[in-house]
């Protein structure tokens, strides 16, 4: 398969070139040339099949070409080690649980693939040790490293804001140690990403070793995110609730809700799609005007989705060939204050006895407030609430069970190596490496 880049000032890209890149040389995102509807017989026996028996069916259109049958059989199943279930909330409206993962958040779904496949390019290659670098402000961190625990020839390095993470996620990446190393920078996350980004511009650098980024514009953390829509619809389909299906996606850079979409152009029963966003709602202006007007985050209590400028909303249209109009014949948008997050997380949790954590609260309400007659929605629930500890205890004045691997990372030794903000020094610590 091939990869364009969106902004279509780029060389097409083989599967391999687009994962090691990331970004194209033009700065698009890179998609499939391609986007294989499945087979009718696929979705008349999906309900069926196993979570890891769907997801390879999926791979296989994206990747089948590229990697061999048994490989990325094993790649698959080795990735979805745990289970995603569609839970009921009350009438008609499911909660796709995406936080039984290690780091309990949906993005272990691709942190953990990528690292599998980037695993078997480099042994497949013969190549010397590959470098990752990932700048985080909390959860891509995390889901990253523990993503690549463990995967030999690939060394992980964790740039980190020195006292900006809460103390779970700091633990999720500075406890594991093997070939992750956790650079606790004295700057904000902004310091961390220049110097992620200066370090991949550094001739000198790049000849002492080899550097890629495991950000989440890359198509293998991005494309398998496709899975779990497939499986929650086979789920619903067992329970006898998949005729009208609206599925409602937490949005921040719209990588999650666009593999969901990319899965409606594959056939996915799929009637329509919700985007939740929280009072960063650059989407959902965008829906109602026709106008993309990207502006600076602002902090909420889902920060999560305190996105200004999605990068993916460049495959949305890519997708939908920049038409408006098509893309809101599929998609709707909802927008909700912090004080709407708390009140929806506290009334649930009464009404329910369902805890929500701050993001998947949005997509819960919009659910509420967007249904239509006859429709089922599930919306996703992308984290645990235990790793919004603080917040959501407030909201519900309980304490919150803490799951116990979250308390396993709890437990662990925090090991760090500070670093300034200043390249030359970062840069003098790599030459070391
Ligand atoms: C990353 C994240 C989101 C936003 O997902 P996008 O793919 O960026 O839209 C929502 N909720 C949680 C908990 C996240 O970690």
């Amino acid at each position: 398969m091939k990869y364009y880049s969106t902004n279509h000032q780029a060389p097409e890209a083989s599967l391999q070139e687009a994962v090691v890149k990331g970004l194209a040389s033009d700065k698009g995102l890179y998609m499939p040339e391609v986007i294989k509807a499945l087979p009718q017989s696929f979705y008349d026996h999906i309900e069926n099949l196993s979570f890891q028996e769907i997801a390879y069916q999926v791979a296989d259109a994206f990747f089948g070409e590229d990697v061999p049958a048994e490989t990325l059989k094993q790649i698959v199943y080795d990735t979805l080690s745990f289970d995603v279930p569609a839970v009921k909330v009350k009438e008609n409206i499911y909660s796709l649980e995406l936080f039984h993962g290690p780091t309990l958040a949906f993005k272990d779904v691709g942190g953990r693939f990528m690292a599998r496949l980037l695993g078997y390019f480099i042994k497949k290659e013969g190549q010397k040790q590959v470098n990752v670098l990932v700048a985080t402000s909390g959860d891509t961190g995390s889901a990253v490293a523990n993503g690549f625990l463990g995967v030999e020839g690939i060394h992980v390095y964790v740039l980190y804001p020195k006292g900006k993470v809460s103390e779970i996620q700091e633990k999720q990446f500075t406890t594991l140690g093997q070939n992750i190393t956790a650079l606790e920078v004295d700057g904000t996350f902004d310091d961390c990403q220049a110097l992620v980004k200066n370090a991949f511009m550094d001739a000198e650098l790049n000849a002492h070793m080899k550097l890629t980024s495991a950000n989440s514009i890359n198509v293998a953390r991005f494309l398998p995110q496709a899975f779990y829509y497939f499986y929650a619809y086979a789920q619903l389909k067992k329970a006898g609730k998949a005729d009208n299906l609206v599925v409602c996606v937490p949005s921040g850079n719209f990588g999650n809700i666009t593999a969901g979409l990319f899965g409606k152009r594959m056939g996915l029963p799929v009637k329509r799609f919700m985007a939740a966003n929280n009072r960063n709602d650059i989407f959902y202006q965008y829906l109602q005007t026709g106008e993309y007007n990207p502006r600076p985050s602002v902090a909420t209590i889902a920060n999560a989705m305190d996105v200004g400028d999605p990068s993916n909303f460049a495959r949305v249209l890519a997708l939908y060939e920049n038409s408006h109009k098509a893309i809101c014949s599929e998609v709707s948008g909802a927008t909700y204050t912090d004080e709407q997050i708390r009140e929806t997380v506290k009334a649930t949790y009464q009404e329910t006895g369902y805890l929500l954590d701050p993001h998947g609260a949005c997509g819960y309400r919009a659910l509420e407030e967007g249904l239509k007659e006859g429709e089922t929605g599930v919306f996703l629930e992308t984290a645990h609430p235990a790793k919004f500890l603080e917040t959501v205890e407030g909201i519900i004045g309980n304490e919150v069970e803490i799951p116990a691997k979250l308390q396993a990372f709890m437990k662990g030794t925090k090991q760090s190596i500070e670093m300034s903000k200043d390249f030359e020094s970062f840069k003098a610590y790599l030459l070391k490496e």
